[in-house]
């Protein structure tokens, strides 16, 4: 049972001791400068410990270590058979260490514990296990050449893969990056967000104890504008597998144009739209799914569907339902597994949410439900679900990404004005379709610039499809097949014959 009644997460978490050391070359080792910095849980503000404040000094050696594991083909030159062995035992691994994750995940970040459990934890070893199934049944190719030639067309590993991933799903985005890069036969140097280090840290000691070479996947924890710029700017990483904002995915290009010109892919922010029509015949269930999916993570999950377009005509009734959803999301302790909606990640994010909501009332939005700072007598960090109505695609709220349970209802009259305000933001990673008319689902579907779109639900989702945006919110996807892509390199061989 995921919400495992019987245990007393309280007294485990009182009872941690914390290891905030990086991991490279297949042992937790001390910082070449010994910086350190809090972890503070922002479910009550409390440090967790001290973790290692990795400069570039780190970064270079973490980075040294995979190029030699690289290099002696100590992992690369394995079979992918004999690869995806250990990969599915560190699969095994983080499952059999559920517990001990979900616990470091929902104190790190605040998410609930139950969903630390039932989703974060098996999505990532998930991941892992896919990408190990999948290594030893892709094939290479021949051309169609000429018939006195052969053309070989091989995928061959990249080289050190640098991981930069955000907060807000630190194992899932971890998993994303290290699936398809360890699968394919690369080493990987991971930097987990300040906010959050704490999971990736296990995952390399449960990689090693899986059999994962020594050196393969090193963590260098730290801040972005240090240990992140020193790995992006290293000229021996190859490719950057980044996610995180898009104001720092800018950066990630102009870091590679600086150094190398290593690959760099970017999964970025969103501003989703959820379009729902006047012809959808079951308006309460459009009303759930879009409350759940919006408040789901504290609302910090790039695919929040965030910007609501809701035709005229069945606006006032939609806002309605919505705002019976809302309360059921409200914020609790991310430690009682009953709790649906946790803490958001730190003071400075409570504080982003806020002024958005703050904008939305000055700019002449209401705020049909919520907008208030909860349980602050906890010392953390909790917002209530809030649902803005009477929003204008100009307002600041409806443009841009705020990362917390805030959702913005706009009105639309025709189908030309949905797809037109859906398709204004610079943003295009996901958005959503209620329509009972598969003429106009279709038709609306293809006309959205995102790189997912759902028709009438929002929640589906698996390791088959590719994950990832159109515009700003980035290229490149995470997830499926297509992520080999990312960290391989194509190779032709001519052969006369
Ligand atoms: P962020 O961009 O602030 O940080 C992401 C990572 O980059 C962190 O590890 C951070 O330390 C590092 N970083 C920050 N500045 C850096 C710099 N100058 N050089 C190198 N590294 C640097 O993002 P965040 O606040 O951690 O995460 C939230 C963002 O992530 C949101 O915009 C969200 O939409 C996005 N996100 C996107 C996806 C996706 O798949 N598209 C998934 C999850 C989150």
């Amino acid at each position: 049972n995921s919400k495992s009644p019987a245990i007393d997460w309280h007294a485990r978490a009182a009872a941690l001791a914390l290891d905030g050391r990086p991991f490279i070359g297949g042992q937790r080792v001390s910082s070449v400068d010994g910086l350190t910095f809090d972890c503070i849980s922002p479910i009550d503000g409390r440090n967790l410990g001290q973790i290692a404040r990795g400069q570039a000094g780190d970064i270079d050696r973490a980075v040294q270590a995979a190029r030699s594991a690289f290099d002696d083909g100590r992992w690369a030159a394995r079979p992918p058979a004999a690869r995806k062995k250990v990969l599915l035992k560190f699969a095994d691994k983080i499952l059999a260490a559920k517990e001990e994750l979900a616990l470091l995940e929902t104190l790190d970040m605040g998410k609930p514990i139950q969903y630390s459990l039932s989703v974060d934890v098996p999505a990532a070893a998930r991941c892992i296990a896919w990408y190990a199934e999948a290594v030893d049944k892709i094939y290479d190719e021949i051309a169609p050449t000429g018939p006195n030639a052969l053309a070989l067309i091989q995928r061959e590993p990249m080289g050190v893969i640098g991981a930069i991933v955000p907060w807000n799903y630190p194992m899932i985005m971890s998993a994303w990056k290290l699936g398809p890069a360890l699968a394919a036969g690369n080493s990987v140097v991971l930097k987990p967000s300040e906010k959050s280090p704490l999971t990736a840290l296990r995952l390399a000691e449960l990689a090693l104890e899986a059999g994962l070479p020594e050196g393969v996947f090193n963590v260098v924890p730290g801040f972005g504008h240090e240990a992140g710029e020193a790995l992006a700017l290293h000229l021996d990483v190859d490719a950057i597998g980044f996610t995180g904002s898009t104001r720092v995915g800018r950066k990630m290009l102009e870091y590679a144009g600086r150094s190398n010109l290593k690959r760099v892919y970017n999964e970025l922010g969103g501003k989703s739209a959820f379009l729902v029509f006047p012809d959808f015949d079951d308006l309460p269930r459009a009303a759930a799914t879009v409350a759940g999916s919006m408040f789901f993570n504290q609302g910090e999950s790039c695919n929040a569907p965030s910007r609501v377009l809701v035709h005229e005509s069945i606006a006032d009734e939609f806002v309605s339902l919505v705002a019976a959803e809302a309360p059921k999301y409200q914020a609790g302790d991310p430690l009682d597994p009953r709790t649906v909606m946790g803490a958001l990640v730190d003071e400075g994010q409570l504080r982003t949410v806020m002024s958005y909501i703050e904008a939305g009332l000055l700019e002449g939005a209401r705020a049909r439900v919520g907008g208030k700072q909860t349980r602050s007598e906890s010392g953390g960090f909790f917002v209530e679900p809030t649902v803005f109505e009477g929003v204008a695609p100009a307002m600041k709220i409806a443009r841009e990404e705020i990362f917390g349970p805030v959702m913005s209802v706009l009105r639309f009259k025709d189908e030309a004005e949905a797809v037109a305000m859906a398709n204004a933001s610079p943003y295009g990673l996901q958005a959503s379709v209620w329509s009972s008319h598969i003429d106009r689902a279709h038709r609306v579907a293809r006309a959205l610039r995102a790189g997912t779109v759902h028709v009438n639900q929002y929640d589906e989702d698996d390791m088959t499809v590719p994950f990832g945006g159109y515009k700003q919110s980035g290229n490149g996807r995470d997830k499926s097949l297509h992520a080999f892509d990312k960290y391989t390199e194509l190779k032709t061989t001519w052969l006369r014959i």
